[in-house]
């Protein structure tokens, strides 16, 4: 087999290390890879650099296509971009694939079944980052969802389950709240749950779902999720399976994959030959079965696994069900004398049952038109709500002011006008009965005339319908 060419980032803190540790044991394996090392992090942060990586690390990157990566320190303070999330959207890499599973009885655990895979959503949702100061008092963040990104993931879990002998695929959001953006990812998931009749498909409100992770995680196979809920509840589950630091995962994209250990640099270890090795080895083992060297990665994961069930632990596992504690260099010996055997009780792994990952093409967005119906005004004010109604409720002739919500909660017309207790307002105007469409010049003008009438207009947002369905929520209590 050639050589592949495998881009490696040593990282910070515990990462030269564990680095040195994974790279040993491929060797070791004979595993048929080569090797070209990027500098990223810390130091590049410290040279002024504010993504932590150069253009021609980026440039590697992309040229190779495959990133083996340690954990990175991020400085803090402001002015810092995470260089994960420079990763995730540089190389855009939709799909962050984290499997958890318990090593029961030899690694200690809270539960003693557990083996899921979550895919969670990588590049959209509250990660873009949009966010706005408003007001001195008020600020908003972005939630951004976009159809072709929930298909997209929820395909690739329903293609993972499928081409790893899953038996389900659990959906969670919270579309009893967000009725537009998690609802779609929840209706879209049962649109494409119907494409796998061989994959049982079911749904959990994050909160709930979060619950029961922790509580009984062997009823979960498969999760797909959103951003923020992935981001959250992979570390509820990697905390319940006792074992943040065996964890891998890997980020997939049409083009480019990155695979790492789920933890971070751990500044407070580094350097001290403690720290375990296992989440970036098991990273590697996801990128062998990645790139479809199956064999190499089976042989190096039984090797791990009879280390961990011969009770050899690096101090983070040990416990009174281990043999022996050792550091980060005698654990490497172990799993490298290890090579060429297999489990006894754990269960053995065999190439062809390799995790496998997916490719999946990007579908262009369909293009729908919506029908321009209003806008919502959000303005800055401390008027009393009955006179800021009296003087934007007749302020352009095309629109009513339908209602003012504060919040998200209708405050007038009301029976009880609630005190204006912030300083924003929220003017929901469409177009007057009759009234056939509504024109962008007319949006232009309604916006001209509230500022004329001495209002700051803090954010606003055009209203559309399709098929006579809203484009957005009602307030509440509307
Ligand atoms: P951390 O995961 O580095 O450490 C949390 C705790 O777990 C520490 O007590 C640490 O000693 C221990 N630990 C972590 N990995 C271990 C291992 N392999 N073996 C033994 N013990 C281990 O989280 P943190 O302390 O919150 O973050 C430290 C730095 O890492 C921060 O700068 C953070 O931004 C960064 N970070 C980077 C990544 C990444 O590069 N993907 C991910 C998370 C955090």
């Amino acid at each position: 087999m050639q050589n592949k060419k495998i881009i490696i980032a040593h990282g910070d803190g515990i990462g030269p290390e564990i680095m040195d540790s994974t790279l040993r044991i491929l060797q070791a394996a004979r595993c048929t890879l080569s090797f070209e090392a990027i500098e990223i992090g810390e130091r590049l942060y410290m040279k002024g650099i504010s993504s932590g990586i150069s253009n021609e690390a980026m440039d590697a990157v992309k040229a190779c296509g495959i990133l083996l990566k340690a954990p990175i320190t991020t400085p803090q303070g402001k002015g810092y971009k995470s260089l994960n999330v420079t990763f995730r959207k540089a190389l855009g890499l939709f799909a962050n694939i984290r499997p958890v599973i318990v090593y029961n009885p030899f690694v200690k655990s809270m539960h003693s079944e557990m083996d899921m895979v979550i895919v969670r959503e990588n590049e959209e949702d509250l990660y873009t980052g949009i966010e706005y100061k408003l007001t001195h008092n008020s600020a908003c963040a972005l939630k951004m969802i976009s159809r072709t990104g929930c298909a997209r993931i929820i395909k690739y879990a329903f293609e993972y389950a499928r081409a790893n002998g899953r038996k389900k695929v659990t959906c969670v959001s919270k579309d009893n709240i967000m009725k537009i953006t998690d609802g779609s990812f929840h209706s879209i998931f049962d649109e494409i749950s119907k494409e796998y009749p061989d994959i049982a498909a079911d749904h959990y409100i994050v909160d709930i779902g979060a619950a029961r992770i922790a509580a009984k995680p062997k009823i979960f196979d498969v999760i797909v999720t959103l951003n923020l809920y992935g981001d959250i509840i992979s570390d509820i589950a990697a905390e319940v399976s006792g074992s943040v630091g065996l964890a891998g995962s890997s980020n997939i994209g049409a083009k480019y994959a990155m695979f790492e250990a789920v933890h971070g640099s751990a500044p407070d270890i580094a350097g001290q030959d403690i720290a375990n090795p296992s989440g970036l080895l098991n990273a590697a083992i996801l990128m062998l079965n990645h790139i479809g060297h199956f064999e190499h990665a089976a042989l190096i994961q039984n090797a791990w696994l009879k280390t961990l069930e011969d009770g050899i632990h690096t101090a983070d596992i040990y416990s009174e069900n281990s043999k022996k504690k050792v550091g980060t260099k005698e654990f490497t010996d172990v799993i490298i004398s290890n090579i060429g055997q297999k489990p006894a009780v754990l269960k053995a792994i065999e190439p062809s049952s390799a995790s496998k990952s997916i490719n999946l093409d990007v579908q262009k967005p369909e293009m729908v038109d919506g029908t321009l119906i209003g806008a919502d005004a959000y303005i800055k004010t401390t008027e009393a709500i009955d006179s800021v109604a009296k003087a934007t409720g007749q302020i352009h002739k095309a629109f009513d002011l339908i209602h003012i919500a504060l919040q998200g909660m209708k405050v007038w017309p009301s029976k009880d006008v609630q005190e204006n207790n912030t300083d924003l307002l929220r003017l929901r105007y469409v177009k007057k009965d009759g009234q056939s469409a509504v024109s962008g010049a007319d949006l232009s003008a309604l916006y001209s005339e509230l500022v004329k009438a001495g209002f700051e207009v803090t954010m606003f947002v055009t209203l559309k319908t399709h098929d006579n369905n809203p484009w957005f929520t009602k307030a509440q209590g509307e």
